[in-house]
């Protein structure tokens, strides 16, 4: 299995997991702590997406990484046919059973495709108008969802908006969201990076990274745009990135 993560991870040139994971449900957390210190790892940039990003990979390649969450049929999902990255889903698993939460979360939305993406943007435009959905809903070809990479998660117990479901602080799903770096997920968008991301505070948006960079990203409370910036600069610095061809 974990020559298969590694394979997957590698696709487009970025990397979501490069190194072997000691089991993370019994790491304990003074050891998680240690591991965090070490430095960003600039060989193994995450993908960002984003209004000035947009989604490049081809569709087929996309498509060839993606899984359905009814291959793991104690996960609760408002759609037996959403898909995720393999990889992604195999930690969303893990991540919900480490934290009991298989009948608290509901998946609510995982992989879009573009042309998903392109009505899902024009039926809020519609039903929610400009304002709400330029907070809420990336434009088509620039959202997370294109990447198999980002899952909305929403309470059991609240409503399953498709858009924004609930996902409050406390119980099971405050527990998923105080574990999920372990897994290599973070909350993309929080409300005090909005004027970096661009979109407003989602509760229920978790994007996987990897671990190293999960929890590195947790720790020193950056975002992905933060984030991606600093790795930009070690591999300058290392002498690899774009800087050094020197044009
Ligand atoms: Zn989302």
């Amino acid at each position: 299995m974990e020559t298969e993560t590694r394979r997957l991870a590698k696709i487009n040139g970025y990397s979501n997991e490069m190194k072997e994971q000691p089991n993370p449900v019994h790491q304990p957390k003074t050891e998680m702590r240690a591991r965090t210190n070490k430095a960003p790892q600039p060989d193994s940039v995450p993908v960002l997406v984003n209004r000035h990003h947009p989604w490049t990979e081809s569709a087929e390649d996309t498509d060839s990484r993606l899984a359905p969450v009814s291959a793991f049929p104690d996960i609760r999902a408002l759609d037996s046919n959403i898909r995720l990255d393999r990889t992604c889903l195999q930690r969303l698993d893990a991540l919900l059973d480490a934290v009991s939460g298989k009948n608290g979360i509901v998946v609510v939305s995982g992989y879009r495709d573009l042309a998903e993406q392109t009505e899902i943007y024009y039926s809020s435009l519609r039903e929610n108008g400009a304002p709400y959905t330029a907070k809420f809903v990336a434009l088509p070809g620039c959202s997370e969802h294109h990447t198999g990479l980002a899952v909305d998660v929403g309470s059991a117990a609240g409503g399953l908006d498709f858009i924004a479901p609930e996902f409050p602080d406390d119980g099971v799903c405050g527990a998923f969201k105080a574990r999920a770096a372990e897994f290599g997920f973070v909350q993309r968008y929080k409300a005090h990076k909005e004027h970096l991301t661009g979109i407003s505070c989602e509760p229920w948006h978790f994007r996987y990274v990897g671990a190293p960079h999960a929890a590195i990203m947790e720790e020193r409370d950056l975002c992905l745009e933060e984030y991606v910036e600093i790795l930009r600069q070690e591999r300058a610095k290392a002498g690899h990135g774009e800087a050094s061809h020197g044009n």
